[in-house]
């Protein structure tokens, strides 16, 4: 019938109009900031760098792809070197400017050594529209327990994944 939709609809929000005076279960909005909502596992908001064991040795090993698939290319890093100039595997510096990103999560999805990931932190207001808005790599380094944290079903599988790369191969069996 034509209308009856809309009439459902209205239906739904005043018995939640209603039920809301009795349980909270019926309200749709909370009292932010006394009160949040947990975000969902999948929310993803600007990017982060992994580290396992200290900050000093993140994942990343500077090699560069996130920053040439990045959209909008906010994404800058330096490899580090040692004191002859060989190239170290990992960034000297590592700076993302949050007020370009476009939260597209595609340097998360691209980088192969599972080292950046989508964070669920939101609150980054600042009063500095550039500089406070660039992260450089101390800001951007978490430990891999923020990642447990935030994304468990992820963090579980990708640990799992590294912990299989990095077991020894069985001896091969002799004849
Ligand atoms: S975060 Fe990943 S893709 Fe980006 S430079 Fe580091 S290792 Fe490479
Ligand atoms: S989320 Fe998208 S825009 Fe932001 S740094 Fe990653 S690739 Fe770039």
């Amino acid at each position: 019938m034509f209308g009856f939709g809309v009439l459902k609809g209205m239906l739904v929000t005043i018995q939640n109009f209603f039920a809301s005076y009795f349980s909270k279960d019926h309200l749709t909005t909370v009292q932010y900031p006394e009160e949040r909502l947990s975000a969902k596992e999948r929310y993803r908001n600007f990017p982060f760098l992994v580290y396992d064991q200290a900050p000093e040795d993140p994942r990343c090993v500077a090699c560069d792809i996130c920053a040439k698939e990045c959209p909008p290319k906010c994404i800058t890093i330096v490899r580090d070197s040692d004191a002859e100039g060989k190239p170290l595997k990992r960034p000297k510096s590592f700076d993302i400017d949050y007020s370009i990103c476009m939260n597209c999560g595609i340097c998360e999805e691209v980088c192969p050594f599972d080292a950046i990931f989508m964070d669920h932190e939101f609150e980054l207001a600042e009063y500095g529209r550039f500089e406070d808005l660039m992260y450089h790599k101390d800001r951007l380094l978490k430990p891999n327990d923020h990642f447990k944290k935030i994304r468990p079903t992820d963090a579980t599988r990708i640990d799992a994944k590294l912990a299989a790369k990095t077991q020894k191969p069985a001896p091969p069996v002799g004849n």
